[in-house]
């Protein structure tokens, strides 16, 4: 009996972690592409770029801690083709290593930049370990960086580089900041932000071409037509689902790889979960992709139950949160579908939440610098409980006195 799991990122230890929790007796193989043992990804694009970590405290666990649980651990290894037939996944060394039951968590990769010059070598994109460490080491030695993309990555960049003392420029094809995620209340005061800490923002213009400078600097051209010198370009423009694998073996795949609300596949011996996944959660009318530690974590559990025949629906609430200088952003449940929204708060204080909300029904909340709001609105929500636009327009009222007795 074995259990085979494609990806060693969080949602992959989790499946490997939550088997052996569940009692499963059989081989686990956990096999990953990357060279490192599962690490955190989230501190990739703060603490470890402003060089404030170590390797070490990237990492989930020693591999001891994975042997120790019986957990076969397998660096360095690529996994090629799944045979559903014969039941085996394809390693690139031509080994062929037989499943009962196998997770596929292969994440995402970034979305490269389709312009001219991309190749030029002070482009840089961040998504896993080796990219952190190459756009590390070349930030220590540029002056002028241009972030290409207003969303999570390129904001956390854009703060830690200007941490750094550098000269930051970021271009956005949009009109505001993280536009997929948050309000415009939010969009603004972020903005604020930024260029308070002296960062130029270009809205409403696309990169267009990249021309490398017998320096080694570049230079950027924008559809407007202006020009752009950097020493280090960084582009977070989003990321594209791993999914190929799961397509050539000819499993359903959408906006990734497609699972029910229980992240079994079209096949029912394969499970997945994590970034790759475009999936059902019972709390929504209409399947999704995440990209966050919860549902990682969360869905990675589900996962690891269907593996061992107990049939759990994926529900749980979904929270995200992201941090640009000493401004935490804490979000909870999906706001996109607002028809109204409530500032509680004020976004002068710096200490400010929106609540969203449907039809009089609280979608989510966006929480900056207010963690124990954040908190609130997650146990709240988590239990149904929609305090009413009015309530929350109050902030004379306590919002805790919603929560049941304990
Ligand atoms: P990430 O995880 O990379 O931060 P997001 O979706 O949060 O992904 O943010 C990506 C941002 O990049 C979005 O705000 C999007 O509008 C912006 N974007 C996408 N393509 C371009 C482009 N060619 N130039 C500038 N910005 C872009």
């Amino acid at each position: 009996m074995s259990i085979v799991i494609v990806g060693a990122g969080q949602a992959g230890l989790q499946i490997a972690e939550s088997l052996r929790r569940g009692g499963y007796e059989g081989r686990v193989l956990l096999l990953g592409d990357e060279s490192f043992a599962p690490y955190q990804r989230p501190p990739l694009s703060k603490k470890y770029l402003a060089d404030d970590m170590a390797d070490e405290r990237l990492q989930f666990r020693p591999v001891e801690q994975l042997t120790k649980q019986n957990i076969e651990f397998r660096p360095l290894t690529t996994v090629t083709a799944i045979d559903r037939a014969a039941g085996e996944v394809v390693l690139a060394s031509g080994e062929r290593v037989a499943y009962e039951g196998l997770a596929l968590t292969t994440g995402t990769r970034v979305r490269p930049l389709p312009v001219p010059g991309a190749e030029h070598p002070a482009v840089c994109y961040l998504r896993g370990l080796d990219d952190a460490k190459r756009l590390r080491s070349q930030l220590a030695s540029a002056a002028r960086v241009l972030v290409i993309g207003g969303g999570f990555i390129g904001l956390e960049v854009a703060a830690t580089a200007r941490h750094a003392g550098k000269t930051v420029t970021v271009v956005e094809t949009l009109d505001r900041l993280m536009a997929r995620a948050v309000a415009p209340v939010v969009s603004e005061y972020f903005a604020e932000l930024h260029r308070g800490h002296g960062v130029e923002l270009r809205f409403k213009v696309a990169l267009t071409a990249i021309a490398g400078n017998p320096d080694g600097s570049l230079t950027a051209t924008l559809s407007d037509g202006s020009t752009v010198d950097a020493d280090l370009l960084v582009a977070g423009i989003g990321v594209l689902p791993n999914q190929e694998l799961a397509a050539a073996a000819g499993l359903e795949c959408a906006n990734g790889i497609v699972v029910d609300e229980f992240a079994r596949t079209s096949d029912p011996r394969i499970v997945a979960a994590g970034d790759c996944t475009w999936h059902i959660n019972r709390r929504f009318a209409a399947p999704l992709r995440l990209e966050s530690v919860q549902n990682a974590v969360d869905q990675g559990k589900i996962a690891a139950q269907s593996l061992l025949g107990n049939a759990v629906p994926y529900q749980d609430l979904p929270w995200f949160w992201s941090d640009q200088y000493d401004v935490k952003l804490q979000m909870v449940g999906l706001s996109q579908a607002h028809d109204s929204l409530v500032v509680r708060g004020a976004p002068e204080s710096a200490a400010f939440s929106v609540f969203y909300f449907k039809a009089g029904e609280l979608l989510g909340v966006d929480s900056i610098n207010r963690p124990a709001e954040h908190m609130l609105a997650r146990k709240l929500m988590s239990l149904g409980i929609s305090p009413s636009p009015d309530a929350v327009a109050d902030t004379g009222f306590d919002l805790k006195t919603l929560l049941p007795a304990p």
